[in-house]
């Protein structure tokens, strides 16, 4: 078996195993990719190939139902619910104490000191994860049942999204054959919450305020199909036998669950006394911006569970455990004003003015609220008392109006029936959240775009910020991203307080980034739809924007992951004589508008066309770095090894995408001599 790794791509090289043995082995490697993904945050592959897997082992079960099993990887997506029954839990799921203060907490020490009555005990110490309590039933160490935590007694029944989320063994891996009842807390990592909230964006559909509310939403989702294309993810917390504890300490309970299979958050201490306990509260409080979930404390345990017996609980709360909420990222404060902004896609944006307010370290002075009926829902009046919440880097939102601190003063607010910067009248479609300036050339849309143009991840042009962008466009020096290209050194250095040198500075950014990369000119036309993802699709797919101007809406929509929808609308823009007219300006201008050709002062034969994997670690550049001079040059970056690669940069430490290469009989190419490829 040790070659099977590299057999995926190629069916026909296993052919004649048993159906059985292919599928054994398309869970096992399954498995052990989603290991790789969520244990060791170490992917092999991408998520498209890890879907490839699990599309292969789908068609093998479907032509053989009798192999299927159910703890096969494909059994964690089902169809979808009618609704969602009730569940009602084995063992109350209790909620905790809250303590807000080292004071609090030593007051819980000196209670548990009291009923320890001269005994010594542990405290385990772990992350508060911000997330949604579930319970997870085990029988024969197969998984058979999951429920929210509802009022604790009852929750929902969600058993076929609780199977989507990966980190869930269908199976537990340690061979337990009792009945186990294993407590996680479900979340949404932060990078996962942008990533859905990019996608909702670009759908133009209602995106989510924070990981906690995305997670919620996405467990009560009734289609487990969108569930596991969430990617929720679970940290489980505790581990019952029927109704008692199964060890005799807590601490044990997580070497159990690491054994069963469970991601088990590393960031939990076992603490001799209080004082150790505390300063671990600090020390997490410290990093906690820099973990990729959110957390709003620390939860503090007695570790032996004989003690938690006899401690018991009151009829609120055990008594053996507190939970040691951080300063909550909420806070209360006066909304002065409502301004809205118009943005790219002429989209009306209201945004709070508030009453400056310090929140988590930062002076918050502005919150989103979203649009017009998100501002219905609140009932929001000018100089209401109002409740914002922050979290992770997101700008923060108006959670909900204090009503009760009214004082009769607040007025009315009216959205605006015209376009606060253009004055047209403002248009909102029937069934649409969003209202907009339809004017195309409103200024703010203008600006908008040609910051989007400049942007870091489309023309990459540095110096054309904000401030410069708004007297370009005010002065009437450019009115769409094809004159950014007739401005000349004189003219920039003629606006005020503009220094011959930035002048300078600016136009040779300007002119460096007529060799951008076909994606990045796609993405930074600013086509509704069309993020950076879709730019790359249609890049690769097109290979000119020539190409892409003669693409039919039928053509468009064949392309693999790409929608009616974005069809219709890449054909509408393309086809749009104005948008015509500045695709011929820019060509003349020399904007690269294909991938290739003699003409790009980048390009570069080792690079071009050629299709690159980047392996282990190197010294000099780092893996985007070493992507971007790929890209930039013409060459592709593929995550995964095939006949299709054609250079494998192998760094140090470089694992099995190198030996799969040497087995493909793929160039592998060191640090050195890559950077003489790229010189
Ligand atoms: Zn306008």
């Amino acid at each position: 078996m040790a070659f099977s790794i590299f057999m995926i791509k190629e069916p026909t090289l296993f052919s004649n195993d048993s159906a059985e043995t292919k599928i054994e082995f398309l869970r096992r490697e399954i498995n052990r990719h989603n290991e790789l993904y969520y244990q060791k945050s170490q992917p092999e592959i991408s998520d498209a190939e890890f879907d490839a897997l699990l599309e292969q082992l789908k068609t093998l079960e479907t032509e053989n139902p009798d192999l299927i099993a159910p703890d096969s990887p494909t059994q964690r997506v089902g169809g979808r619910a009618e609704g969602f029954k009730s569940f009602v839990h084995l063992v109350p799921l209790m909620s905790l104490d809250n303590s807000y203060d080292i004071d609090e907490l030593k007051a819980f020490d000196e209670r548990c000191q009291r009923l320890a009555d001269g005994r010594a005990f542990d405290y385990v110490a772990e992350l508060k994860i911000d997330g949604l309590s579930l319970a997870l039933h085990y029988e024969n160490g197969f998984l058979i049942a999951g429920a929210t935590r509802g009022d604790g007694f009852t929750g929902d029944d969600v058993f076929g999204n609780v199977k989507t989320i990966r980190t869930i063994p269908l199976k537990l891996k340690n061979d337990y054959t009792g009945r186990v009842e294993v407590r996680g807390e479900a979340f949404l990592s932060r990078s996962q919450f942008e990533r859905i909230n990019e996608e909702l964006k670009e759908k133009e559909e209602k995106t989510f305020a924070n990981p906690r509310n995305a997670a919620s939403g996405t467990l009560r989702q009734l289609d487990s199909s969108i569930v596991a294309a969430r990617r929720l993810d679970l940290f489980p917390y505790d581990v019952l036998s029927g109704s008692s504890k199964m060890f005799v300490t807590h601490w044990e309970s997580f070497e159990f669950l690491e054994k069963a299979g469970f991601h088990v958050n590393s960031n939990r201490r076992l603490c001799r006394n209080i004082e150790a306990v505390i300063e671990f509260c600090n020390a997490m409080q410290e990093r906690r911006e820099s973990f990729d979930y959110d957390i709003d404390g620390v939860v503090v345990k007695i570790n032996s569970t004989r003690l938690q017996e006899e401690f018991g609980a009151t009829n609120k709360a055990p008594r053996w455990a507190i939970a040691y909420k951080y300063p909550a990222l909420q806070a209360t404060t006066r909304l002065n004003d409502i301004q809205v902004q118009v943005g790219r896609t002429g989209a009306l944006t209201p945004v709070a003015y508030l009453e400056p307010v310090l929140l988590a370290g930062t002076t918050v002075a502005r919150a989103s609220l979203h649009n017009e009926d998100e501002i219905k829902r609140l009932n929001v009046k000018l100089g209401d008392w109002v409740l914002i919440e922050k979290s992770g880097e997101i700008i923060p939102q108006v959670l909900q109006v204090i009503e009760s601190r009214r004082d009769g003063c607040e007025r009315d607010y009216e959205f605006p029936k015209n376009c606060p910067v253009c004055e047209t009248k403002v248009a909102r479609p029937a069934g649409e959240a969003v209202t907009r300036c339809p004017n195309p050339d409103c200024p703010a849309k203008v600006k908008a775009r040609i910051l989007h143009f400049a942007s870091r991840k489309a023309m990459d042009i540095e110096g054309l910020g904000e401030i410069l962008v708004e007297k370009l466009v005010d002065l009437n020096l450019v009115k769409n991203v094809g004159d950014i290209y007739s401005l000349t050194t004189e003219q920039v250095a003629e606006l005020e307080r503009m220094a011959e040198k930035s002048a300078t500075n600016l136009m040779t950014q300007i002119e460096v980034s007529k060799d951008r990369t076909l994606h990045r000119l796609i993405y930074g036309l600013d086509i509704r739809h069309v993020g950076e993802r879709y730019a790359k699709i249609l890049a690769r797919h097109f290979r000119s924007i020539e190409n892409l101007q003669k693409a039919t809406v039928e053509e468009l929509d064949q392309i693999h992951e790409i929608g009616l929808a974005v069809a219709m609308s890449v054909f509408n823009w393309m086809n749009n004589p104005r948008h015509q007219d500045l695709i011929r300006r820019l060509k003349s201008a020399g904007v690269k508008t294909e991938i290739g050709g003699e003409s790009q002062a980048n390009t570069n034969e080792n690079f071009n066309g050629k299709t690159f994997v980047l392996t282990g670690k190197m010294e000099n550049f780092t893996r985007d770095e070493a992507a971007k001079l790929i890209e930039e040059r013409g060459g592709r970056v593929s995550s995964s090894v095939s006949k299709k690669t054609d250079y494998v940069i192998a760094g140090s430490d470089a694992g099995s995408k190198l030996e799969k290469a040497n087995l493909l009989n793929v160039t592998v190419v060191d640090e050195a001599r890559f950077a003489e490829m790229v010189s």
